[in-house]
């Protein structure tokens, strides 16, 4: 890797090392964390730093905090996860910079570790400001930073403070970028994509950097309707589907500068047609050319579609994919995100396929799926992973570079 990393650091015994990491966990209104997955990802990092004799102090943003004291966004409420997470004593201390902080990290011992409050209780932060940073890093020796969903923000913490100390990205970090690396910048071939969700006009940057760079496209979900269209399929209109008709010479564009990089668009051959907008709503499956333009909603992608995109998937060796292929929130209408994110499943586990999702509702489509960990990677970042499939530099992590 062109990347720094914690093996680039030296010898840490005895040293401070500042950890940047997410831990914007989901919480509910009483406090509770509902989700602890960001949490458990940073704990490997922590742990490794402190068995090679680091004392670890931890920081972090949290929620969208009006200001300083605003109790609600407080990284107080989780020192007892993350406690329980790392099986050792998390000290708080409610402020990230200042005497309170170098005075707690004079007292802490080597057993335990130290978490600050919310870095975005200053505005500072989001600003990217230098002062700020170096007030940061006053008590740390080394910097290690390893919120890659923040990464594509060129925060305080994520950029400038990076600069102030010897620094490296931790383990997740590194794990995310391997893993993009591994699907988009490096991948093996064939490479295929399949961007689903409901609008084009979101993705345009993420699909005018995917037809450029991988051999097949599958496109569905709600977005596919406005490629229909363009493609001469009348009969999709703006009652029956999510169609875009501002975005139909935009597709057109799209698919031109596919065919001129030798990128196979796949899209649907047949969908499914709900009576109404609802969990289990009466419904067909029909050929494009015999969608009924008389009502109806265009809820999925049927049968043939799954079978064509699981034989394109039998045909490469890395996927990336970000978006459902159909609402599929609401049963049935979520049989092609299913069948399509299990044979990807299995394809991975036969180790014929590298697999790595992300973004947006993505994860909780392959959750339900029953397939999020058996996917070669899912990323834990949404603007970040998004940003990096569509090909642009991530301030947080071209920082790192060697
Ligand atoms: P996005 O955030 O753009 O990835 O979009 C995700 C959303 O797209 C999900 O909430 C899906 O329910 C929605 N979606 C996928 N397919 C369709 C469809 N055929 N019609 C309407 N919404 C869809």
């Amino acid at each position: 890797m062109n990347y720094k990393t914690i093996d680039d650091l030296g010898n840490l015994q005895g040293k401070v090392a500042m950890l940047r990491a997410d831990l914007n966990v989901p919480m509910s209104e009483d406090f509770k964390v509902t989700n602890t997955a960001r949490i458990d990802r940073t704990v490997p990092t922590i742990k490794e730093l402190m068995s090679k004799g680091a004392k670890v102090v931890v920081i972090s943003h949290f929620g969208r905090p009006e200001g300083k004291g605003d109790m609600k966004n407080s990284l107080q409420h989780i020192v007892g996860d993350l406690q329980r997470a790392l099986g050792k004593k998390v000290v708080f201390v409610d402020d990230c910079i200042g005497e309170k902080v170098s005075a707690a990290v004079a007292k802490m011992s080597n057993d335990e570790v130290l978490l600050l409050e919310n870095l975005r209780f200053y505005d500072e932060e989001k600003k990217g400001n230098e002062d700020f940073a170096r007030e940061l890093v006053k008590p740390a020796d080394v910097y290690v930073s390893d919120a890659f969903s923040t990464a594509h923000r060129a925060h305080a913490s994520m950029v400038a403070a990076v600069k102030e100390r010897p620094s490296a990205m931790g383990r997740l970090m590194e794990e995310e970028v391997k893993a993009l690396e591994g699907a988009l910048s490096n991948p093996t071939r064939p490479l295929i994509a399949i961007v689903g969700g409901s609008k084009v006009s979101t993705k345009l940057d993420l699909l005018n950097n995917l037809v450029k760079k991988v051999d097949k496209l599958v496109i569905s979900g709600g977005m596919a309707h406005t490629f229909m269209k363009a493609s001469g399929i009348d009969a999709v209109n703006e009652t029956n589907s999510l169609v875009q008709m501002d975005m139909i010479d935009t597709a057109k564009e799209i698919m031109s500068v596919a065919k001129a990089n030798n990128c196979e668009i796949v899209l649907p051959d047949d969908v499914v047609v709900a009576k109404e907008f609802a969990v289990n709503a009466e419904h067909k499956t029909v050929g494009v050319n015999e969608i009924p333009t008389d009502g109806g909603h265009l809820l999925d992608v049927g049968e043939k579609t799954i079978a064509s995109i699981n034989a394109k998937l039998d045909e490469c060796k890395t996927l990336v994919w970000n978006g459902p292929l159909g609402v599929f929130e609401m049963k049935p209408f979520d049989n092609a995100t299913n069948k399509v994110a299990q044979h990807a499943a299995e394809l991975t586990s036969a180790g014929k396929l590298m697999s790595v999702a992300g973004g947006g509702d993505t994860v909780s489509a392959l959750e339900n799926a029953g397939v999020a960990n058996k996917f070669s990677y899912i990323s834990t970042a949404g603007g970040a992973f998004l940003e990096w499939m569509e090909g642009k530099e991530l301030p947080g992590v071209a920082v790192l570079k060697k």
